[in-house]
């Protein structure tokens, strides 16, 4: 059964439930103050006939007379001799009831006491009275009073059948509210159902707007903002799962390559009269490309170990100065075998971060800078700013135009393939830059024009 039709059902009966108890209530509560009424009634109406009847002439007329009373008093009159007799009746014989002789007994309780006993009749359904009528002006000893209790109860038809009405009329208003009642509250139920089950379905691009403050109004907006998340975990997830396939066929492409040069010199050094120089060569070429392969592996290794573990630096006070000097010597011959300027300007702070990590982020920028500048400068520089110390690689080389800044630090990323893999780049080198530094809650930044230089920056907090 639907949820409306719950509710409506639900409604409907506890408000039919409802009427009919206090339709019945009602009822019952006026039958007994009739009741009530009409006991009084024939008690004060008896005491009057047996006076009124004390006077009448036992002439012709008493029957007449009789009729009379009974007719304006509305009820039922039997008179009894003193033997107990039935002598008169009215109207007309038309009690079936009254007995044609007194109870002898009742009549012996009566006798000579002004008592008035009352009897309600549950077999034939009578109120009935009886009193002694003292009087010598005509035969009658005793009087039997008595009304059929149905008509007392005679208002009643007519007020049952206004409750009835009443009552049918609202049973048809409690049904139709009911229905629109129901309606408007399975509303938005309704319509929560119908988007949850299109998110369901993966529809998750249409927002629920039921303006409403109450419960209802709050899930629908529980409901939007569980769309909205879902929308955007999916397209993290579609984004990711396209990163995924464009690194594996990059890892597959960097691999192949590299091995397919091996091959080549394998093939080339079987060759018989290959001469000294050339076999020099070509055996440099294989070996080179082995390293590269071997380069690739171990930068996947570190940033794997990066993604996956979060303990893989170890943080402690070091001198920035030391690691750039260490880099300077390191890179002083090639630089110079380049006829680039390389030269740093430093501050002798102390920062926090892992001193080794640090060193390869900065091998990888200056390596960077060597590769990609053809003549010209290669500046370190460190300042502090606000408790952080600042350290920036400049160069005056190449450059990069501005289409490639947002994924320069993305896996395999390069500017321009061809070149950077002539120089023995993976794209790799500033992924591994990125990753280290943030796992030091820090990120590398670049500001580049093409064809004058570019300039890589990051910051450590101070020791
Ligand atoms: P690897 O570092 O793995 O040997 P790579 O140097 O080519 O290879 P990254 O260091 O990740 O790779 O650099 C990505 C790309 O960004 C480079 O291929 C190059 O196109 C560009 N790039 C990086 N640094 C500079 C720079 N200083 N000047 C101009 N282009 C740069
Ligand atoms: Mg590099």
């Amino acid at each position: 059964m639907s949820i409306r039709a719950k509710l409506a059902w639900t409604f409907m009966l506890l408000l039919i439930f409802g009427i009919t108890a206090i339709s019945s209530y009602s009822i019952l509560f006026i039958r007994n103050y009739l009741l009530n009424e009409g006991e009084k009634q024939i008690l004060d109406d008896s005491a009057w006939l047996s006076i009124t009847l004390r006077n009448l002439q036992p002439d012709e007329q008493f029957e007449t007379n009789l009729n009379e009373l009974a007719l304006a008093s509305g009820y039922r009159i039997a008179v009894y001799d003193r033997q107990g007799y039935l002598f008169a009746e009215a109207p007309y014989h038309t009690d079936p009831e009254a007995p044609g002789l007194l109870d002898p007994d009742l009549a012996g309780r009566l006798s000579g006491s002004s008592l008035m006993i009352y009897k309600n009749q549950e077999d034939n359904g009578q109120l009935v009275t009886f009193t002694e009528i003292e009087t010598d002006n005509n035969p009658a000893a005793f009087l039997r009073v008595s009304i059929y209790k149905d008509q007392i109860y005679e208002p009643i038809k007519t007020i049952r059948w206004i409750i009835y009405t009443g009552m049918f009329i609202s049973m048809g208003l409690v049904i139709l509210v009911s229905i629109l009642f129901s309606r408007s509250i399975s509303r938005p139920i309704l319509q929560l159902e119908d988007a949850a089950r299109k998110i369901a379905d993966g529809n998750t691009g249409q927002t629920l707007n039921l303006d409403r403050k109450d419960e209802f109004g709050k899930l629908a907006a529980s409901l939007n903002r569980m769309a909205e998340k879902l929308r955007s975990d999916n397209l993290e997830l579609k984004r990711l799962n396209q990163k995924q396939r464009q690194f594996f066929a990059d890892i597959t492409h960097e691999i192949r390559n590299p091995l397919h040069t091996i091959a080549g010199s394998l093939e080339m050094l079987q060759a018989p009269n290959l001469k000294p120089a050339q076999r020099k060569k070509t055996l440099h070429t294989a070996q080179q490309q082995a390293l590269r392969i071997n380069r690739l592996f171990k930068d996947l290794v570190t940033l794997q170990r990066y993604d996956s573990d979060d303990q893989f630096i170890h943080q402690q006070p070091f001198q920035m100065e030391e690691v750039i000097s260490l880099i300077l010597e390191i890179y002083e011959a090639e630089a110079e075998e380049k006829g680039i300027e390389l030269s740093a300007r430093c501050v002798p702070v102390m920062v926090i971060g892992d001193k080794d990590k640090i060193e390869q982020v900065l091998e990888n920028l200056v390596s960077n800078a060597i590769k990609f500048t053809g003549s010209g400068k290669i500046t370190i520089q460190t300042a502090v700013q606000d408790g952080v110390l600042l350290t920036e690689v400049r160069d005056t080389g190449i450059g990069i135009s501005a289409e490639h800044l947002d994924r320069l630090f993305d896996r395999f990323y390069r500017t321009d393939k061809a070149r950077s893999r002539d120089k023995g780049g993976t794209g790799l080198g500033l992924a591994v830059v990125k990753s280290i530094l943030d796992a030091h809650q820090s990120e590398i930044r670049v500001e580049s024009t093409p064809d004058r230089g570019s300039v890589f920056r990051f910051i450590l907090p101070l020791a």
